[in-house]
């Protein structure tokens, strides 16, 4: 009876064990069956034996090709680098996680993002359990930040960023200028006017048309990019002569000549052209575009609807360099320069999080002076360091203020050019400013460019690592003006990224900018990283961003950069 009664609970355990089991498989059936990512195992001979259907909807690879299919088929370049043939036929294969191309049967390849893990069995044999997902959306948006960061979204030509590597390839190509490269800066005479008197759209049209022409007038070695509004650039390379530069600007002033027919209406252009030419002008590619610039002026000043080489007495005094060096080198030495403050808000609940340190500069002589213009002097002279060190401790000391004051300031995000970011001692210059002026590191940010990063890639990963180890967040500046590749970015602890003004300002305009944020924005969000939009000036933009689902906008909108007791008033009426 004892033993009987034993033998029964015995198989009432089994039976419930059994159950259990099932049940168990059951769950892990529906989870395999469900789950959105693709799933598979593949035996010690790289033969696929189970899939789930999202394998079979991303690699096009049904249970009905099972028996015979092969991690093999499936990833090649994997196969051959990661595994070893064994004597008994079996492959040892090693465990790999990262970017694959997916051969389909239907020969195309699709990107997808693929983790393999081996499991030896009790039984001796091994296994792979693999596990992929679709990466061919997040690839296509980067192809199209990428696209868009590199062309002009409305004639398709290259922007001033990539004309600019292009013509220093070119130089570098020619190191003893054997033939001269030429830099042709051609702008539209009177354009606003076709904006302003009959409409953006047929602005658009013309400027499209322009640029077609324009590439009917060049020759195929020759590279043509819009560089600006009504301004596009066309780089020269190959040229024996400074007369064939000349026959060219001939060319395009005289196709331009011809009326352009716009729904129905004729339009009358003209342009005016400057020219500068490597090596007579120098090798540095920004510093020709500029005094191609330069002669543009001159040509705008004649008569319009002419060329100008450029020439020594287009240049600006070189005495007005130095003075302005020689002013801010004094602004330095007796603190004289300034720092502003612009809000950061976030966009959902509309309070201000944070600001923006910005330094201002005021000359009794020479007036307001832009940072566009006097921080790229700094940088050349090498006066960034003492500039930059001095706003960091201005911004922190102001921080400090504001904390004793109990106002609910945010973090203050300080601009940090590449020159300082490269420094050696940099973070602890940084993190003994924070010390001595009495705050802690969770109350400052730091913004540096994508090329800054992009540049130093050892040092980048080192520097921001020891930077958000302190606690200090991380801004990618300008975002969308240079590399613009997010998935480079992925490797650096970056917080946040503030998409470029010049975006968010054309969004009104242009449908491409209104794709190139969402895209940015729906890749970092992925990515876990928070979007500033910048340069938020009208209520539509602010409401397109909002839709887009933006983290935080900063703008004339909410306000300018403004001194610390204005912000302190600002802030004190918010709450
Ligand atoms: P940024 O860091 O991209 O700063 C934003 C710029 O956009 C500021 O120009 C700001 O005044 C302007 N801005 C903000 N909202 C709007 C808007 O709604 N519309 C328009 N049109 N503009 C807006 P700012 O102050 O002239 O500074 C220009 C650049 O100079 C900065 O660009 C930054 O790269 C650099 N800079 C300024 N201060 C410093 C500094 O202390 N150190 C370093 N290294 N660079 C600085
Ligand atoms: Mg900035
Ligand atoms: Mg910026």
């Amino acid at each position: 009876m004892d033993t009987e009664l034993k033998s029964f609970t015995e198989i009432e355990a089994l039976n419930a064990k059994i159950a259990s089991l099932e049940s168990r498989n059951a769950v892990l059936h529906q989870l395999l069956y469900a789950c959105s990512e693709g799933i598979f195992v593949a035996d010690d001979t790289l033969k696929l034996t189970r899939i789930n259907p999202a394998f079979t909807q991303i690699t096009g690879y049904a249970e009905s090709d099972l028996p015979s299919l092969s991690l093999a088929d499936l990833y090649p370049d994997l196969v051959e680098s990661h595994g070893t043939c064994q004597d008994d036929g079996s492959v040892d294969l090693r465990d790999f996680e990262g970017e694959m191309l997916s051969t389909r049967p239907d020969g195309l390849g699709r990107p997808v993002h693929l983790r393999l893990t081996k499991f030896c069995l009790p039984s001796g044999t091994s296994l792979h359990l693999g596990h992929l997902w679709d990466i061919s959306e997040i690839r296509q948006k980067e192809a199209l930040i990428e696209f868009n960061a590199n062309h002009d979204s409305l004639t398709g030509l290259v922007n001033r960023n990539v004309l600019l590597s292009l013509l220093a390839e070119e130089i570098v190509r020619n190191p003893k200028a054997d033939t001269k490269i030429g830099v042709v800066i051609v702008d539209l005479d009177n354009f606003k006017r076709i904006n302003d008197e009959i409409s953006y759209s047929t602005g658009d049209r013309i400027l499209y048309e322009v640029s077609q022409r324009l590439v009917k007038t060049v020759r195929s070695a020759d590279i043509l990019g819009r560089t600006g509004g009504d301004e596009f650039a066309v780089i020269l390379p190959g040229i024996k002569q400074a007369e064939d530069i000349v026959d060219f600007s001939r060319r395009v002033l005289n196709c331009l000549k011809v009326p352009f027919i716009i729904e129905g209406r004729t339009v009358h252009l003209a342009a005016s052209i400057g020219i500068s030419m490597y090596p007579d002008n120098g090798s540095d590619p920004l510093k020709l575009i500029g005094k191609a610039d330069l002669a543009l002026v001159e040509s705008k000043t004649e008569t319009k609807n002419t060329f100008s080489f450029y020439s020594d007495r287009n240049s600006p005094e070189p005495g007005d360099r130095r003075h302005l060096e020689e002013a801010l080198r004094r602004a330095l030495e007796t603190e004289s320069l300034g720092v502003h403050y612009q809000p950061i808000v976030d966009i959902a609940s509309g309070l201000m999080v944070g600001s923006e340190a910005l330094a201002r500069w005021h000359d009794v002589e020479l007036g307001d002076i832009s940072p566009a213009q006097f921080i790229p002097l700094a940088e050349e002279t090498g006066l960034i360091d003492e500039l930059g060190a001095w706003v960091f401790k201005t911004a922190c000391r102001q921080t400090g203020v504001w904390n004793r004051k109990g106002l609910a300031h945010g973090r203050v995000s300080i601009n940090c050019s590449t020159l300082q970011f490269i420094q050696d001692g940099f973070v602890e210059k940084i993190e003994s400013t924070i010390r001595n002026a009495g705050i802690v590191p969770e109350f400052i940010g730091i913004e540096i460019t994508e090329s800054c990063i992009v540049e130093n890639v050892e040092r980048s990963v080192d520097i921001l690592g020891r930077l958000k180890a302190l606690g200090i967040r991380i801004s990618v500046d300008d975002f969308g003006t240079g590399y613009s590749s997010l998935a480079y970015l992925k490797r650096f602890p970056i917080d946040i990224l503030k998409i470029d003004q010049s975006f968010v300002r054309d969004t009104d305009m242009h449908p491409s900018d209104r794709n190139i944020i969402s895209a940015i924005i729906a890749m970092a969000h992925g990515m876990g990283i928070r979007v500033i939009a910048e340069g938020v000036e009208t209520r539509d933009q602010l409401e397109f961003l909002k839709s887009e689902g933006c983290d935080y906008v900063q703008g004339f909108l909410f306000s300018r950069a403004i001194p610390s007791d204005d912000l302190a008033r600002y802030i004190a009426a918010m709450t």
